[in-house]
């Protein structure tokens, strides 16, 4: 592991003052995603700007909007009673990611922040254009079962790891950040990038921008919304397929329907095309199987993981069904 130097913010303002004496310099918090990247040598900035002192660990519950500060840890914000109640499938989705020993040290910040799972990411030996730029994929021809069917371009097709991020698509979350411009707000649905022909460059988020919560408005939807998670194996493991579905239910029809999908797709993939299927319809099977249908005409799946395409119009027809057997 490359040496590198290490300072700790005491204040946001402190923060932002190190990121800009320190340029390529990088954030720590629960270090989960963080010191397993320096250790294995994909990431290897100078400096490291510890922020886990940072006032940024309270959930605020408002009268139209829960704001969460970025450094609430994973397992308080899933147990959270107002969160349970509010945004059932939040909680239910940070509860089938990692372990509670991870949860505990998790943040809210650091979990929107997850990389890829992708093997070759993490093998230094293997090209890859999200680590490396321009160095090639090794996962196109290599091994792909775990790999994006949706989303992908022919320099990255690695999934988006996180769980959370696919709940927070479906309930219309926005991310807080603050930077050398100032503070601002940006939809989830436009902070990840597709990789495109840059997949180094994951999400909107400007060098030293901090991202200071995550505000979340209450609807009926989020209220009634589910999350189901297909994964390999029970215990911990990342998602195979996974969807985040709401709706407010209403003399039996669906309306304010949201979708979002997680371990297919290059970024937490909200399902536009499900949602305008299921709006304002009477929830059925055959609805069910048309939403997943519509939403899987642009998939494109690679030599190991076509089977992520029955996969994901199973876990989709299951998250609905349970949603359906909530009202
Ligand atoms: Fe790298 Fe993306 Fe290819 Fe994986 S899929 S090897 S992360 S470029």
């Amino acid at each position: 592991m490359k040496e590198l130097a290490y300072a700790q913010a005491g204040t946001v303002a402190d923060a932002l003052a190190a990121m800009r004496r320190h340029p390529g310099a990088m954030y720590l918090a629960g270090g989960t995603t963080v010191v397993d990247l320096l250790r294995e040598g994909v990431f290897t900035p100078e400096v490291v700007v510890d922020i886990g002192r940072l006032p940024l660990r309270e959930v605020q519950v408002g009268r139209d909007v829960t704001t969460i500060g970025a450094l609430v840890p994973n397992s308080d914000l899933a147990w959270n009673p107002a969160i349970k109640a509010m945004f059932p499938a939040l909680s239910q989705a940070l509860l089938s990611g990692a372990s509670g020993q991870i949860r505990n040290m998790a943040t809210t910040g650091g979990n929107l922040l997850q990389r890829t799972r992708c093997p070759y990411y993490r093998e230094l030996t293997a090209a890859c254009n999200r680590r490396s730029p321009g160095t090639g994929c090794a996962a196109l021809d290599g091994f792909n079962r775990s790999h994006a069917i949706l989303g992908g371009s022919d320099h990255c097709i690695a999934t988006h790891p996180s769980d959370f991020a696919v709940a927070l698509t479906a309930l219309d979350a926005r991310v807080q950040v603050l930077g050398a411009e100032g503070e601002r707000e940006i939809p989830i649905t436009a902070f990840y990038l597709q990789p495109g022909d840059t997949p180094a460059r994951e999400t909107v988020l400007e060098p030293g921008e901090l991202i200071l919560g995550v505000r979340l408005p209450h609807s009926e939807s989020a209220r009634h919304s589910h999350y189901v998670k297909v994964r390999d194996r029970q215990s911990f493991e990342f998602a195979l397929a996974s969807a985040a579905v709401a709706a407010e239910v209403s003399e039996g029809v669906w309306r304010n329907v949201r979708v979002a999908l997680g371990g297919v797709a290059t970024v937490p993939w909200r399902a536009r095309t499900a949602e305008q299927t299921l709006e304002g319809r009477r929830p059925s099977a055959a609805l069910f199987t048309a939403a997943a249908e519509g939403e899987l005409a642009g998939a494109r799946p690679r030599r190991h993981n076509a089977f992520k395409v029955p996969l994901l119009r199973q876990t989709l027809n299951a998250a609905l069904s349970g949603l359906a057997d909530l009202a």
